[in-house]
């Protein structure tokens, strides 16, 4: 195999065999390590020599970027620790601690409500990369590879990974967990090129340090935040904490206290100007919105039937399943079905709106607040929000394992994609947080919907119907779409022109077969080549989740990955 510096390997653990089956993961994240797992718990099973090699741009294996245990400890998970339950590799015997397990013991926290740090997991993960290198099976040899992959050729002797000038392989099969990649966005390399000409500054989100270090810089600025989700939420706490502010308890609600470095104004905006719902404040809330199992098997029955009709509009159906599953919990409430199904009809309806989303964007967040922490009864988009969020590991079973018509694979991806703001939603403790900070004239919301953005001598200038708003410093908080024509990576661009990769619909990843074989332009399986996760949304579904990362696509893969000894 050659490889030159550029893709310099480390091998981790031998395996001697020489029918070994040669398989290169590309991406090092949460996934990269799952399916690591899933292939060791394969080759012992099936008694499969393995000679993997895990590829990673920025060798952060187990973690990715994400997770990345040096990130800042302000980064939070969106999940509380009583509902996080990553599942244990079935290799090796015992298997690694569980997450709850590894966090009391390494960093004495064991409140189930408690919001973990995103580099907390990212340790865990990080320790349980080096338990399977430490406790491979002997069947599976392990190398590892920094590199970031541009480009796959296929050869006589298998697949070449070409990283720049440096050449990995050949491999039987290479499957890529590349998570999120950057998507061609005019208006954002407009900002960039305005930002290098002039005194402005532009920054992504991410990574945090940069734009940590940066913000002492910003004292007395004005900032947007293009954005109004999670990392928006992760980009405000940098702001805020991360100058040195602090949050006080106070007996009339949460109070900010500056520490005079930060900024003049922070002005959030998104297409929508809808800021999302936080979870439900503790596990007795969350009850009320409980399915149970029962009506979970129900819901993916009735959704596998909906799912294999290909009919114009499956969201009918499907609001009409939704509206069967949550009324009995609506009941609970004293709220009726109608109502549930006026709500839905309105959320399916393109040119329909909510009331309730049509109020002030710090109206929204405060009532959206008070139903998350029970002081006020939820709303029908609040309830069906929370029982979409139980049911998405359902969705996944349901919608996952088949082969689904374009057109109802784009109707469903929109619909999750959308109640995201209920299903994905922050730590309540953000959203009082936000209210601190409106009421401290720190967070202005007054150009959050949509406004109209010109570039002018020194910054950004934000308008609306009655806001004329200017900022010096933009900060770009959407995560790109997880739509394969926009993608603008060179690997992945590579393979699309090559029409080695195909889109599964209208603004969707690439196709695949349920086990994450790649479908080319012409419909044809291509050997040896298989995609997981968030470039596959339309093949899959729900991906933006560290559970899906451990969940039954990576063994599917696995289980096919590991067969079949005598492709070369
Ligand atoms: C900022 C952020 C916060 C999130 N927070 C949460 C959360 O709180 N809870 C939750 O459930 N989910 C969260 N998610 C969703 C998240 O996508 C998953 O939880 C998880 O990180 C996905 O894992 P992955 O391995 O598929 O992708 P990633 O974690 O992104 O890993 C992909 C890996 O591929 C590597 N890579 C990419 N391109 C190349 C290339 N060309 N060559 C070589 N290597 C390459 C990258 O370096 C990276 O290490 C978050 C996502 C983001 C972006």
């Amino acid at each position: 195999m050659p490889a030159s510096d550029h893709a310099s390997r480390t091998p981790m653990t031998r395996n001697d065999s020489k029918n070994a089956l040669r398989i290169a993961i590309l991406g090092g994240g949460p996934r990269g390590l799952a399916a690591a797992e899933a292939l060791a718990a394969q080759a012992a099973r099936q008694n499969q020599p393995i000679a993997l090699t895990m590829i990673d741009a920025q060798g952060l294996f187990g973690s990715g970027p994400n997770y990345d245990p040096g990130q800042t400890e302000m980064n939070l998970l969106n999940i509380p620790l009583r509902l996080i339950d990553i599942p244990c590799p079935t290799h090796p015997h015992p298997s690694p601690l569980a997450f709850s397990a590894w966090l009391r013991d390494r960093h004495g926290i064991d409140d189930p409500e408690h919001y973990p740090a995103r580099s907390h997991l990212g340790g865990y993960f990080a320790r349980r990369w080096r338990s399977l290198v430490d406790t491979a099976p002997p069947q599976l040899s392990i190398e590892t590879a920094t590199a970031t992959v541009t480009d796959l050729t296929q050869t006589a002797t298998g697949w070449m990974v070409h990283a720049g000038h440096a050449q990995l392989g050949p491999f039987d099969r290479v499957l890529l967990a590349l998570g999120h990649q950057h998507a061609a966005d005019g208006q954002i390399e407009k900002w960039q090129a305005h930002a290098r000409r002039t005194q402005a500054d532009f920054l992504p989100a991410y990574p945090s340090a940069p734009l940590l270090q940066a913000a002492h810089r910003w004292s007395g600025r004005t900032i947007a935040i293009r954005g109004l989700g999670l990392s928006t939420i992760d980009v405000l706490r940098l702001l805020t904490l991360g100058l040195g502010g602090r949050f006080d308890a106070e007996r009339t609600g949460l109070v900010y206290r500056p520490s005079g470095q930060e900024p003049r104004a922070i002005l959030p905006f998104s297409r929508d100007g809808i800021p999302p719902a936080p979870k439900p404040a503790s596990a007795e809330i969350d009850a009320l919105y409980e399915i149970g199992p029962e009506a979970e098997a129900r819901f993916a029955s009735g959704l596998g039937t909906i799912l294999s009709r290909d009919i114009d509009d499956p969201l009918k159906p499907l609001s009409a399943l939704l509206a069967d599953i949550a009324t009995p919990i609506a009941g609970h409430l004293g709220m009726a079905r109608d109502v549930l199904s006026h709500w839905l009809a309105i959320e399916i309806d393109p040119e329909a709106h909510h009331p309730i989303e049509n109020r002030p964007a710090a109206e929204i967040m405060a009532t959206y607040l008070a139903m998350a922490e029970n002081r006020t009864p939820p709303s029908p988009g609040y309830l069906i929000g929370q029982v979409w969020r139980k049911l998405q590991t359902p969705l996944r079973k349901a919608f996952n394992p088949i082969s689904i018509s374009a057109r109802t694979a784009e109707s469903l991806v929109r619909f999750d994609e959308d109640l995201k703001r209920f299903s994905y939603g922050p730590p309540p403790q953000a959203n009082r947080r936000m209210l601190a900070l409106i009421a401290a004239g720190l967070l202005d919301l007054r150009a959050v919907e949509d406004p109209d953005i010109v570039l002018v001598a020194d910054g950004w200038r934000l308008s609306g119907e009655e806001t004329d708003l200017a900022a010096s410093v933009m900060i770009d908080a959407v995560l790109p779409p997880g739509d394969l024509a926009a993608v603008d990576m060179p690997l992945i661009a590579a393979l699309r022109e090559r029409g080695l990769l195909a889109a599964a619909g209208e603004r969707l990843g690439i196709a695949t077969r349920p086990d994450g074989t790649v479908l080319d332009r012409d419909g044809n399986e291509v050997e040896g080549l298989a995609v997981l996760g968030r470039m596959a949304t339309g093949s899959v579904i729900a991906t933006d989740s560290v559970h899906d990362c451990f969940g039954a696509a990576v063994t599917r893969w696995a289980a096919m990955a590991a067969q079949n000894p005598d492709v070369r």
